[in-house]
């Protein structure tokens, strides 16, 4: 089994050299025990901060991946089972089924499967439960979402024009303007281009925003949260703006406009819902074959390219969900 290390803790922006490819042999099976080899792997943002927290160097780094079964002593998953499991990123691991989650039975084979990374998985149930949950969208609302061409904004535009909102969105690139004009954004801007943020957000809005969905923080959030609506609600999802920073950079402190426009403002991680997932993937599933919500992926072939995968997402080169085919 190969395994991308992170052989030293990000010091800013992550760099080839702090992974390592490693390779390993696996034990034979022991009775109850399959053998599942890596056909997707994700690479998303949280790897970056959670790294730090969660990770000695010399680990593994943190993931989830699509496995299939090549080897079972476990008639609950035989050979050829798909399965969602949390393994980290390494081609090949052992699992005693308890963590594996296999994919819906009602998944069609037309339906890439690298899907249930993405939108009808974890990045879609944070868009489905944060934005639902959290922002209570009610028709004719105006909606706020940044990083809004990636695995989770896009969905959260989609789902918010599903439920009869007004949906501007920001994206690093025109051809991720455009994909948001495609999947139906009401409004869209590319926040590297226009000269103030401030500006692009009252021109898209006037009468300024009911919901944001929070995935950016920093300079966007200042000058996002003071066009908020009285009584607004504001999810925070992720600042992504921030991940790379050892220290936060101090700001102008929007405390004043939480209390005197009567804010909510609310965190959340997504497994906060993990007893209704199958529900809400249940929804996502339903949404994507009628063709109201559509996905788009940007998929870096080759295990060993996983790194520049990981890198290249921080950077925004994805559209859509960034993911790794083996
Ligand atoms: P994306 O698919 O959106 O990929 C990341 C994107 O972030 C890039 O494509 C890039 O797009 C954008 N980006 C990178 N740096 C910056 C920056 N300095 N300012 C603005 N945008 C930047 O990732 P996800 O959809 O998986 O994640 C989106 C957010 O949701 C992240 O903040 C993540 O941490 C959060 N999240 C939170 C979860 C939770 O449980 N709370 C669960 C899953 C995700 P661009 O070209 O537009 O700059």
């Amino acid at each position: 089994s190969k395994s991308w290390t992170m052989v030293k803790h990000f010091d800013g922006e992550p760099k080839p050299e702090d992974f390592k490819l490693i390779e390993k042999e696996l034990p034979p099976l022991q009775d109850g025990e399959i053998l599942l080899e890596s056909v997707f792997l994700s690479v998303d943002p949280y790897m970056r901060p959670y790294s730090g927290r969660l990770m000695k160097e010399g680990d593994v780094m943190i993931g989830s991946q699509v496995g299939r079964v090549i080897e079972s002593k476990n008639s609950a998953f035989p050979v050829g089972v798909y399965c969602v499991a949390n393994m980290g990123w390494t081609t090949h691991f052992i699992s005693n089924g308890k963590e594996l989650n296999p994919l819906p039975s009602e998944w069609p084979e037309s339906l890439p499967r690298s899907l249930a990374l993405g939108t009808v998985g974890m990045p879609g149930l944070t868009a489905y439960f944060g934005f639902l949950e959290i922002c209570n969208p009610k028709e004719g609302d105006v909606v706020l979402v940044n990083c809004a061409a990636g695995a989770v904004g896009s969905i959260v535009g989609q789902i918010a024009k599903l439920k009869g909102c007004k949906v501007v969105g920001s994206a690093g690139s025109d051809d991720k303007i455009q994909f948001l004009k495609d999947i139906g954004f009401d409004e869209a801007f590319n926040y590297k281009k226009v000269g103030s943020l401030e500006e692009a957000l009252k021109k898209a809005s006037p009468e300024g925003y009911d919901c944001y969905f929070e995935n950016v923080g920093g300079k966007f959030s200042d000058a996002a949260v003071p066009q908020m609506k009285d009584f607004g609600r504001i999810s925070v999802c992720g600042v992504i703006s921030m991940y790379n920073d050892a220290v936060p950079p101090s700001g102008p402190y929007i405390q004043p406009l939480i209390l005197f426009k009567q804010l909510r403002m609310e965190g959340f991680i997504v497994t906060r819902w993990k007893d209704r997932f199958v529900e809400g993937q249940k929804q996502l599933l339903q949404w994507v074959l009628e063709g109201k919500v559509k996905y788009r992926e940007h998929i870096t072939k080759g295990f060993e390219n996983m790194p520049k995968g990981f890198m290249g997402m921080l950077k925004g080169e994805n559209t859509g969900k960034a993911i790794i085919q083996v």
